[in-house]
């Protein structure tokens, strides 16, 4: 028996669609493409595919070199307002529409970054690659790349060293450094930083410092949950995480509201089939819960 699950509402005879591997706030529309071109031969029309969505635009994107604007610097040819909240996109090969996203608590920050960029003061004509889509200011692309390639390079350093015991010292340090840099130049809700983040939290776990590791942990997802749907799988694995530092720095209530999110997002995926697939889910939250219950009573 085949058994599918969907993971969002589908209305009467409206067609299902199957990701054959690349999702929205995995790899950018471009991307997404190429890949299905690739390994496929087909060109994607699925919801996702026909319309860009705002996260194809800041995956990633630079950030503008003015430091209190939100704006995308992006490598795509050209922006231009079509219409009060539409934006015609055209890259090397396609041209599509953008409009706004619908406001939702998970989508506030992408939803600003799309309102500075529609409705107020951004793009009024056509704008090309290297300028700020809000406020038109330049930022170098080639510059910024190769100070990006080697803030990333400094983090990747770090996450290779994690597989050896210990992590040293100096590695952190020129990590976090790097971090900083890095977050001068991508835009803030740009997928390399999350990553980065998520990379140093992961270190920081590796030493025992959970409470700088938690920190950068929740900048990762803070970043995911712009960037995927919202209760996508990617932000449950990274939110499992949190739970287990959160479990480490004996904040039991902090780990329990974590794993039940991780539990509300596994079952949306996996029905009932979740607790065989991943069985540690209950043994995480029963232990939680009891520590939870002998921290209270004392
Ligand atoms: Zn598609
Ligand atoms: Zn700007």
């Amino acid at each position: 028996m085949l058994l599918i699950r969907s993971t969002e509402f589908v209305p009467a005879w409206h067609p299902l669609e199957l990701s054959y591997g690349p999702q929205v706030g995995q790899l950018d529309l471009q991307d997404r493409q190429n890949l299905l071109e690739e390994q496929y031969s087909f060109k994607c029309q699925c919801s996702s595919c026909s319309e860009l969505n705002f996260s194809d635009l800041i995956i990633n994107a630079f950030r503008c070199p003015k430091a209190d604007c939100l704006g995308v610097v992006s490598h795509v040819s050209h922006y231009k307002k079509i219409e009060d909240d539409l934006l015609q996109v055209s890259g090397a090969s396609y041209s599509c529409r953008l409009s706004l996203p619908v406001v939702s608590k998970h989508k506030m920050g992408i939803s600003k970054v799309a309102h500075m960029l529609i409705k107020e003061n951004g793009v009024t004509c056509d704008i090309g690659p290297g300028y700020c889509l809000s406020c038109g200011c330049y930022r170098d692309l080639e510059f910024s790349v190769t100070a990006s390639n080697s803030a990333m390079f400094n983090i990747q350093m770090l996450k290779d060293s994690i597989t050896s015991k210990g992590v040293p010292d100096i590695l952190i340090s020129d990590a976090l450094e790097s971090l900083s840099h890095l977050k001068m130049i991508r835009h803030p809700y740009s997928k390399v930083v999350a990553q980065a983040e998520d990379n140093i939290a992961e270190a920081y776990v590796r030493i025992g410092e959970f409470e700088r590791a938690m920190n950068h942990c929740i900048a990762s997802i803070e970043i995911l949950e712009k960037l995927y749907p919202a209760e996508h799988i990617v932000i449950g694995h990274e939110l499992m995480k949190l739970a287990s530092i959160q479990l480490s720095l004996d904040d039991h209530a902090a780990a329990l509201s974590s794993i039940k999110q991780v539990e509300a997002i596994f079952s949306l995926y996996y029905g009932s089939h979740m607790t065989k697939i991943f069985p540690y889910i209950e043994a995480f939250k029963r232990e939680a819960e009891s520590l939870l219950e002998e921290t209270n009573s004392v």
